[in-house]
């Protein structure tokens, strides 16, 4: 008999957990490295520096308009392992499921991930399962974790920007972060805001063919914009000022911010880059990212500067200029 939900018996090393793992995992993400279903893949990298990565995803709820957790755990990762000028190759995955979750709900899961996994060319060569009894979890988190080789000559940190350097930003913010709490909290607004999740590493690809002088590069995901700036403007030691007006924001999302009471340059991406580049090749590092699926809204909207040192100033609608901070405390818990 087919079993529709997972049971602790799917985790005890017995039958059933051989029958999801070659009948389920296996099969789903089907490639000769996983296939052997040795207690470690093993495979050859090409030569260069090792790119490693690795983040738990605790999404809640698991399924949100633009994605689920699978396709977050598979896109998180592959971004991660771009970020330092990395092709990312192979994945691993590790399951942590309560008891009592659909396998329907696992399978569509699942597929998004091996969807994710093709689309941004990377393997899912080993992974693990553990289920917990009701309670013991909240229905389902995912590790991913992912290698790549870093292209040669590339040297990306977020310590290298420069002033005088360009700050480029792949697309809209906050779409993720407003996508996930909407359907958390019920809410709609006039248009439906969907997740920007997204493998990018075509993008990055496409961005470092056009310029290897690409200092400074990270997805903006929790703590959002503000965070991924204030992290560059600390490390590199430089201030850095954007304008307000030339970063990308759905109205959508917009009014959601204004509703919640957030400020949109905290809320979370899960398909956006922020670059820092030297400015003779900002042109076409933005023109590189406009011709991704990913980064038709792309957008230059600011620039690096050597006062005030350590901080982001932003050029507001109004003319003025304000500090803009690192997110203080959680504003929205369990966004990936
Ligand atoms: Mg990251």
């Amino acid at each position: 008999m087919k079993q529709d939900t997972i049971l602790l018996a799917h985790g005890s090393g017995g039958t059933l957990m051989h029958k999801l793992i070659s009948g389920l995992f296996a099969s789903k993400f089907d490639n000769p490295i996983l296939a052997k279903l040795d207690d470690a893949a093993t495979f050859e990298l090409p030569p260069g520096r090792v790119s490693f990565s690795t983040d738990t995803y605790v999404v809640q709820p698991l399924i949100f308009r633009g994605g689920n957790i699978g396709k977050l755990a598979v896109c998180g990762t592959v971004n991660d392992v771009s970020a330092v000028g990395a092709e990312p190759k192979y994945l691993s995955c590790g399951f942590v499921i309560e008891e009592g979750l659909a396998v329907s709900e696992l399978e569509t899961i699942l597929d998004s991930m091996v969807a994710s996994a093709k689309e941004a060319g990377v393997l899912i060569v080993t992974g693990d399962t553990k289920v917990v009894e009701k309670g013991g979890a909240d229905r389902l988190f995912i590790n991913t974790a992912g290698v790549g080789v870093v292209r040669e000559g590339v040297e990306i940190g977020a310590a290298n920007a420069k002033v005088g350097d360009k700050i480029l930003l792949s697309g809209t913010i906050g779409d993720h972060g407003i996508a996930v709490v909407s359907e958390r909290e019920g809410l709609s607004f006039e248009t439906a805001v969907e997740s920007d999740c997204a493998p990018l590493n075509k993008m990055v690809a496409s961005m470092l063919d056009a310029s290897p002088n690409i200092h400074c590069l990270r997805d903006p995901t929790r703590g959002g914009l503000a965070s991924t700036l204030n992290e560059f403007a600390a490390a590199s030691d430089v201030g850095i000022r954007i304008v307000e007006d030339k970063v990308p924001v759905r109205d959508e999302v917009a009014g959601a911010c204004e509703m919640l009471g957030y400020d949109v340059f905290h809320v979370a991406n899960e398909g956006k880059m922020v670059a820092i580049v030297e400015a003779a090749d900002a042109d076409a590092v933005l023109a590189a990212m406009k011709a991704s699926p990913y980064g038709a809204d792309a957008a230059i909207i600011g620039e690096v500067v050597d006062d005030p040192r350590g901080k982001v100033l932003v050029d507001t609608h109004f003319g003025s200029a304000r500090i803009l901070d690192m997110l203080v405390g959680e504003q929205l818990p369990r966004i990936c």
